[in-house]
């Protein structure tokens, strides 16, 4: 594996990378972070502006893996659904928990803002589309959030233009970016805080001999304090969360610049997605001459590529937008999101000392956020606010079982779906 980043519509429209150096001596910190995806950013930037000395060790380079390729959805919530969290911990704690995911999306919002970087932010709102007949959930959505707005069949088709969609449901909440280049922004922040970031440089040694932890690379070691693991789907040097992470794959592509010709298919600058088990989510990313469509979509455990990925998704389009057939598609790749088996966060002190933020799923991008910012806090003022995910703890994956069981629970969602749109 190389430590570049993989050839997406992302990486190609940075203007500018940032780089750091790899480790090559011996460090003494308060708090060393391992892994550069956004969890372990947004933490070393908030444990940096609290005042502690920080290292952020990445194996590859800043957002080289899921943050750095997902569908770019800012969006509150989990990868499990609020009723199944309500049932576990209560109606008070469900919306605490949802309370804090917000706070990860605004903390996204509100960053971008500060940094005044307009170029990261390119859509805002969320359209829900249904694509089966039975439209009482979004009626009684409607009704109960007076800033959500119900679309019939043919007020949807005006926004999404494909008879696949029986009814939509409108979000103002919600927005879509360039995770490459938040990624990025957030990197610069951190290290102009004073969080000494390095690439390159993989963990491979987890010890706590005495008073600290010793994080030991191919070249060097950290000395800390306290430890967080934000690994995610990659496991990390610790056994017992590499096996509470279960690697899932999914894909996405990116259109030719299609320019006005989108237009003839969704008229919509939001993000949008379907509701099924197994959906897609699109959404036109860039501007002027560079307008493309960004289609994301399919799960699977398997971590090789599908040979023909881009026309996998291609076809999926085109049974939904026949219209725009003649499209080419100028990038296609994949990426691993981490899931623990009961589909929430793994948050906490797993150990005294040592604290871990993973396991985000398809829900990464306001949940990394949060999750930096709960445990900075946790470490800098002992706030409590992690113990909200205690119920949700570390379980086996299941190891080539458990993803043979994720496959197969797949294709079961996608029969479901597939039964429920006859
Ligand atoms: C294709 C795709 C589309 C998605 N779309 C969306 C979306 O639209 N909205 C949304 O909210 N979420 C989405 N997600 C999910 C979201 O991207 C992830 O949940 C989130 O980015 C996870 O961030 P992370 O920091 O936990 O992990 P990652 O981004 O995976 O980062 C983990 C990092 O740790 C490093 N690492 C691992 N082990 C070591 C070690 N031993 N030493 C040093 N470094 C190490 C890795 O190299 C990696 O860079 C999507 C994911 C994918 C793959």
């Amino acid at each position: 594996m190389t430590a570049s980043h993989v050839n997406s519509w992302y990486a190609a429209s940075l203007d500018g990378e940032l780089a750091f150096p790899t480790l090559n001596q011996e460090l003494t910190v308060d708090v060393c972070v391992i892994g550069a995806g956004l969890a372990g950013l947004t933490t070393a930037r908030e444990l940096a502006n609290a005042g502690k000395s920080v290292a952020l060790l990445e194996g590859k380079r800043i957002a080289w893996a899921a943050s750095g390729r997902n569908g770019g959805f800012v969006l509150p919530g989990y990868a499990l659904g609020q009723s199944s969290i309500e049932r576990k911990v209560g109606k008070l704690q469900a919306d605490q928990l949802y309370g804090l995911s917000v706070e990860g999306a605004d903390y996204v919002r509100d960053t971008i803002s500060s940094l005044q970087r307009d170029d990261i932010i390119q859509g805002h709102g969320y359209l829900s589309l249904l694509r089966h007949s039975d439209d009482r959930a979004f009626r009684e959505e409607a009704e109960k959030d007076p800033d959500v707005a119900f679309l019939d069949r043919a007020a949807v088709q005006e926004l999404a233009r494909s008879d696949r969609y029986k009814a939509g449901l409108l979000e103002p909440t919600g927005f879509h970016i360039h995770p490459l280049r938040y990624a990025q922004a957030l990197a610069g922040s951190a290290a102009s805080s004073g969080a000494q970031i390095f690439e390159k440089s993989f963990v491979s040694q987890l010890q706590k001999p005495g008073a600290k932890w010793i994080c030991r690379t191919s070249k060097g070691s950290v000395h800390a304090d306290q430890v967080v693991l934000t690994t995610s789907a990659y496991g990390g040097p610790h056994n017992r969360l590499e096996r509470s992470v279960l690697p899932v794959a999914t894909y996405v592509i990116t259109s030719e610049h299609l320019g006005e010709c989108l237009d003839d298919a969704i008229r919509f600058g939001g993000c949008l997605s379907d509701t099924r088990r197994a959906g897609d989510y699109y959404r036109i990313t860039g501007q002027g001459d560079d307008r493309r469509l960004l289609w994301g979509g399919r799960i699977t455990t398997r971590r090789s590529e599908p040979m023909k990925l881009a026309e996998m998704l291609k076809q999926d389009i085109l049974d939904i937008y026949p219209q725009l057939r003649d499209f080419k598609v100028d990038y296609a790749w994949s990426g691993l999101m981490g899931y623990a088996t009961h589909k929430m966060p793994l948050i906490g002190e797993m150990e005294p000392g040592l604290w871990v933020g993973t396991a985000f799923g398809g829900h990464g991008l306001n949940t990394t956020a949060m999750a930096g910012k709960v445990i900075s806090r946790a470490i800098t003022q002992g706030d409590e606010d992690w113990k909200m995910f205690q119920p949700y703890d570390f379980n086996w994956n299941g190891g080539v079982v458990g993803q043979v069981a994720t496959q197969l629970e797949y294709w079961r969602l996608q029969a479901l779906d597939w039964w429920e749109e006859r």
